[in-house]
């Protein structure tokens, strides 16, 4: 029997994704979203599926959702830092009511709920790889705590929530995430490197490029999520999901550059203020909880990306989300 699942964030890059994959597997689906820095064109392919409902709504607002309901996925926020830099307030809203009212959604429909947290909750990580059990290192003031505050809080409310009024809650917490949908002008490093690359511009590294992160494609951080939607009352998390392979930035570049056989060349520009110099899951839990593990690796995930932004380009699709990069 088919289930029905709320998607808040259903319209961005991530969210548009679990939609299409829930719907693939025969489910129903409700996207909420505001369209902040989400984008309609991400719904396209699957937006006159019979199963498939969205509402334009403000989650912070509540969510007009009735019916029975199975699961939320919650994914609301900005997430690119050019766009939560840009809407500080807005992201620690949406962090702070807009998970109160999914959970309050979860709550009142006695459905699973699962909180799409971040790495960023690690800050800049003093232990590398990252275990769910380092508590972090977050400049709580800093200009990135919009973000990284908005999801501790969203941690805390969370585990609030099944501690106190016995909902069904979990948590997993998304390292860097790349693919199809990541749009030219969303800001994250590898869309900005692809973007670049396929435009013939410099590559814009910020700071020396030693910095490091581990970049997971989008199916497989699809399919952790879902793995979590999926998982009993007793999985509550949190549990990183990424693929623990690292690299630099220039490393990145290069492999940017080799993928798209560009010869751009490389720009250095400030490092952002606070950005984490290391990143690297830990993925024993979600091996054990979950059995998931990332299969795809990054110069065929890659690919798909180059593929995506160059028919995406051909099409000239519009780019709603557009932002200036940071200083
Ligand atoms: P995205 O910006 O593409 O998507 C976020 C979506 O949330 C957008 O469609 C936006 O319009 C919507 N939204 C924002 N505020 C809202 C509000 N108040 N009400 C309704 N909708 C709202 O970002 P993404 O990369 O798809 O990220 C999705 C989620 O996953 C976020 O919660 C993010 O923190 C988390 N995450 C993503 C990554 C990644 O690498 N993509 C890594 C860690 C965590
Ligand atoms: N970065 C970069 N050039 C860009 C965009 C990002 O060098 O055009 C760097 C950024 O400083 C960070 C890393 O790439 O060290 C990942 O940045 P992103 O914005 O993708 O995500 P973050 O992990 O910072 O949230």
């Amino acid at each position: 029997m088919s289930r029905r699942f709320v998607v808040t964030g259903g319209a961005g890059f991530l969210g548009s994704h679990l939609c299409e994959a829930l719907l693939g597997r025969g489910d129903e689906v409700v996207c909420v979203d505001n369209l902040s820095t989400g984008d309609p064109g991400n719904l396209a392919g699957f937006a006159g599926h019979p199963g498939f409902t969205f509402i334009e709504a403000d989650v912070c607002q509540g969510i007009p959702v009735g019916g029975s309901v199975d699961g939320v996925a919650h994914l609301a926020s900005p997430a690119s830092p050019p766009a939560y830099l840009r809407l500080g307030l807005e992201t620690l809203d949406v962090g702070s009511r807009g998970t109160a009212a999914a959970l309050a959604l979860a709550q009142r429909s006695g459905a699973r709920f699962v909180l799409a947290s971040t790495s960023e909750v690690y800050g800049d990580p003093q232990v590398s790889p990252q275990p769910e059990s380092y508590w972090g290192n977050v400049n709580p003031i800093g200009p990135r705590s919009v973000y990284d505050e908005s999801k501790r809080f969203a941690e805390a409310l969370t585990a609030a929530h099944r501690r106190y009024r016995d909902v069904n809650t979990a948590i997993v917490r998304i390292f860097n995430t790349y693919g199809p949908r990541l749009g030219p002008g969303d800001g994250r490093v590898a869309s900005n490197f692809v973007a670049q690359a396929l435009a013939g511009e410099p590559l814009t590294v910020f700071g020396d490029g030693t910095q490091t992160r581990s970049l997971c494609f989008v199916d497989d951080t699809i399919a952790g999520l879902i793995a979590m939607l999926d998982a009993g009352d007793g999985v509550t998390g949190p549990v990183n999901i990424g693929n623990p392979n690292e690299l630099t930035i220039l490393e990145l570049a290069a492999v940017v550059l080799d993928v798209t056989g560009s010869s751009s060349p490389l720009e250095h520009q400030p490092l952002p203020v606070d950005d984490p110099l290391v990143r690297r899951p830990d993925i024993t839990l979600a091996g054990a909880l979950l059995g998931w593990r990332p299969s795809v690796d990054l110069r065929d995930g890659l690919t798909r990306t180059v593929d995506w932004q160059r028919s995406t380009l051909a099409r000239g699709r519009p780019d709603s989300r557009a932002v200036p990069p940071p200083a």
